[in-house]
């Protein structure tokens, strides 16, 4: 890999702690497509973790006390690095993840317009003057960063998830410490170097990469820490929650979905099959806010089916940095064999394949891109997220029935739906329960709007001018004696 980048040193082997690159590579990073190894990244602990939050800690008081221009040039600069460095850190991120290099090309695109976003919000963190309820007072809301913030990020999105936590946090005037995905460190560690480049201040920003569990222990623990943010399974979110218990952290935390994506019969159904497309088969599936569960009407129910059928098929299964490309390996074998085991349940009640089905020729973790039909509201691919390329397609008959199916899941992230009436439209949207929806489309995040979710899907907003709250913490100043 470092032999076809433009600038071999944003592949790196080390970790980043107090403006050092430290450690030796122990832990092998392979390439899903090939199973090739690309690289090593240290294998480091609890000790360095801790480390490595002493140094946010030491690097707060300063990088606090700038002024929000200041701290705005600096990420401004970051992200100009990153649109100057955008094929390599394309092809580092489809080497280590495996999504089609378009693909990761816009991810790298939407990483860096997170960074690009905080850096103007950093100047607009303003507080309030309240009127007074004495004479001899005056009342004012302060707003100020929150502390040294850690942050824990998933494997699918390993650029885009960093960047709208730690952009936000340094906007507010925030530290910084990274743990992110094993699978996907070198993301990770080329926009470290590309912040350092920008002239972010050594400490400010700190990269640790080994073994998950006890490093997330010291992040949630450690009294300097005074924010968690997470974004990865329900299951690791939940340990991170009553970790955080002890030392009453805040927390933002982003976990799973299982979305709905409903085609009512007043819906335009081609754009329906083109929203299908993008919300269930981006990045293979291996979206939280994928579609998980189409539910389509009664009367467009075969022609939704045949018509999404027909665009599956014509998908492209490879190796991500082939031309061409539409849909790579899935991470590992673990998301291959949950994808089987949904697609067995289902036909063992009942559904039927309209396409793929089963592992790709390809081998390795390819997998065909799969529509099952006939799927009953019980099979398991309905309560769980698949985190894979299956479209399971529901009939219904009517919008109340269809509302309750959507709603019977402890999570609500995203939920999609594709109507004409304008009565409908807003009835559906509001009774669903999720933080976002997507009506009449399948492709809702942006930076500039709150990404996050209800129920068991999680804590707090990303993105927007509500992502820089989650940083700060208002303090109330009574002036009194006046
Ligand atoms: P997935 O199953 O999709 O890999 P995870 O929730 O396991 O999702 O992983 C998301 C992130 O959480 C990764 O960075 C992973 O290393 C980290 N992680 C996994 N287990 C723990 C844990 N016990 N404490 C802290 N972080 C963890």
């Amino acid at each position: 890999l470092r032999d076809r980048l433009k600038d071999p040193s944003l592949l790196r082997e080390q970790c980043y702690i107090d403006g050092a690159w430290t450690g030796s590579g122990s832990i092998a990073v392979t390439n899903p497509a090939t199973g090739g190894e690309i690289g090593r990244i240290p294998s480091l602990g609890a000790t360095e973790a801790t480390a490595a939050i002493e140094a946010a800690e030491h690097a707060f008081p300063a990088w606090a006390k700038l002024t929000a221009k200041q701290r705005s040039n600096i990420l401004r600069k970051w992200f100009e690095l990153i649109v100057a460095n955008r094929e390599d850190l394309a092809l580092i991120l489809t080497s280590e993840q495996g999504k089609p290099l378009t693909e990761a090309l816009g991810e790298v695109d939407i990483g860096a317009a997170y960074i690009e976003f905080f850096a103007e919000e950093a100047r607009r963190v303003y507080g309030e003057t309240i009127p007074t309820q004495r004479p001899d007072a005056r009342l004012i809301a302060i707003k100020q960063p929150i502390g040294v913030c850690a942050a824990i990020t998933p494997w699918n999105f390993p650029n885009s998830m960093i960047t709208r936590k730690v952009s936000p946090a340094l906007a507010a005037g925030c530290t910084v410490v990274l743990k992110p995905a094993e699978e996907t460190p070198f993301s990770a560690l080329a926009l470290a170097a590309l912040a350092e480049k920008a002239g972010l201040p050594k400490g400010v920003f700190n990269i640790v990469t080994g073994d998950a569990p006890p490093i997330g222990k010291v992040f949630c623990e450690h009294p300097a820490v005074r924010f968690v943010g997470f974004t990865g399974s329900t299951e690791v979110g939940k340990i991170l929650y009553k970790q955080s218990a002890v030392g009453v952290k805040k927390l933002g935390l982003e976990l799973g979905g299982n979305a709905p994506f409903i085609v009512f019969d007043d819906a335009d159904i081609d754009a329906a099959v083109e929203g299908a497309m993008v919300s269930k088969y981006r990045n293979m599936g291996q979206t939280c806010v994928c579609a998980n569960r189409l539910y389509v009407q009664d009367g467009v129910y075969d022609a939704f089916v045949e018509k999404l059928a027909a665009k599956v098929k014509a998908m492209k299964v490879g190796n991500g940095t082939e031309q061409g490309v539409t849909q790579g390996p899935l991470i590992n074998d673990a998301a291959v064999e949950k994808t089987e085991r949904h697609i067995a349940d289902a036909l063992a009640n009942g559904a039927k394949v309209i396409t793929g089905g089963k592992r790709h020729a390809l081998g390795g973790t390819f997998f065909e891109p799969t529509v099952l039909a006939d799927v009953r509201p019980d099979a398991l691919v309905a309560h769980e997220e698949t985190f894979g390329p299956l479209a399971p397609v529901f009939r219904f008959k009517d919008e109340a029935e269809v509302v309750k199916l959507a709603n019977a899941s402890p999570f609500g992230l995203a939920s999609y739906f594709y109507a004409r009436d304008l009565g409908r439209v807003w009835r559906v949207a509001e009774a669903l329960e999720s933080g976002m929806v997507g009506v009449n489309t399948g492709l809702i995040t942006t930076e500039v709007a709150p990404f996050g979710g209800v129920k068991e899907s999680g804590l707090g907003r990303e993105g927007s001018h509500h992502g820089i709250e989650e940083y700060v913490e208002i303090k109330y100043v009574m002036m009194a004696g006046i």
